[in-house]
């Protein structure tokens, strides 16, 4: 934007502040995508099981076949590590969203592509019944993927993360 006049009483910061204002939405923001991201996974992982329980086949709950166990166990995992990290990002952007910025990125990057591999299974494991338009797990398949790339997509948080890495090393170990 070039030449906007913008009235004293409309300004929501100091000015020359708005880039660290602008930081510190985007540490609590971050935030609120990883969340987003454990919820909409545990919605897919509760379909995937809800059809993995009732379908049966060769005299077996598809719960109990081949590699479908372990998918389902694996989604498990990744949620629950990816809520507990969501935790620890939302506590301390709560404390200070400057100071934490590393670790709502971290929870950022973590949990939305945990989202994505965990829509992705539960797909696998709905099999057709996975793909039918209108249904839920069609819709959560659709919604986990924008969350990879708005408030910084993962491969720019992921450099800007490694930047600060390098940036740190040598100091105090980042936590
Ligand atoms: C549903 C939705 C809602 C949105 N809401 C908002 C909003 O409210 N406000 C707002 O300002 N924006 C919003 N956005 C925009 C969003 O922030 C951008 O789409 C996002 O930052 C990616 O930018 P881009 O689409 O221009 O892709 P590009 O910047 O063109 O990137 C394309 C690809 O290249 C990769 N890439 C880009 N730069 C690098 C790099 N330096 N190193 C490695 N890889 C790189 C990206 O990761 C991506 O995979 C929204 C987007 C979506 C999809």
């Amino acid at each position: 934007m070039e030449n906007v006049r913008v009235p004293l009483d409309h300004r929501i910061g100091e000015a020359g502040a708005g880039f660290t204002l602008m930081l510190q939405t985007l540490a609590t923001f971050r935030v609120s995508v990883a969340g987003a991201s454990v919820g909409l996974a545990e919605a897919a992982l509760r379909e995937a099981l809800g059809h993995a329980t009732e379908r049966e086949l060769f005299g077996k709950p598809l719960a109990r076949l081949g590699g479908v166990p372990a998918s389902l166990a694996t989604c498990w995992m990744e949620i629950e590590m990816a809520r507990a990290m969501t935790y620890r990002a939302a506590a301390a952007a709560a404390r200070d969203p400057l100071a934490g910025m590393h670790l709502s990125s971290i929870a950022k990057v973590g949990a939305t592509e945990a989202c994505g591999r965990v829509v992705d299974r539960a797909v696998q494991v709905m099999g057709r019944f996975g793909l039918v338009r209108g249904s839920n797990i069609e819709r959560f398949y659709r919604e986990a993927r924008p969350m990879r790339i708005y408030e910084g997509s993962t491969e720019v948080i992921l450099d800007s993360l490694a930047k600060k890495l390098v940036k740190d090393h040598g100091a105090e170990a980042p936590r």
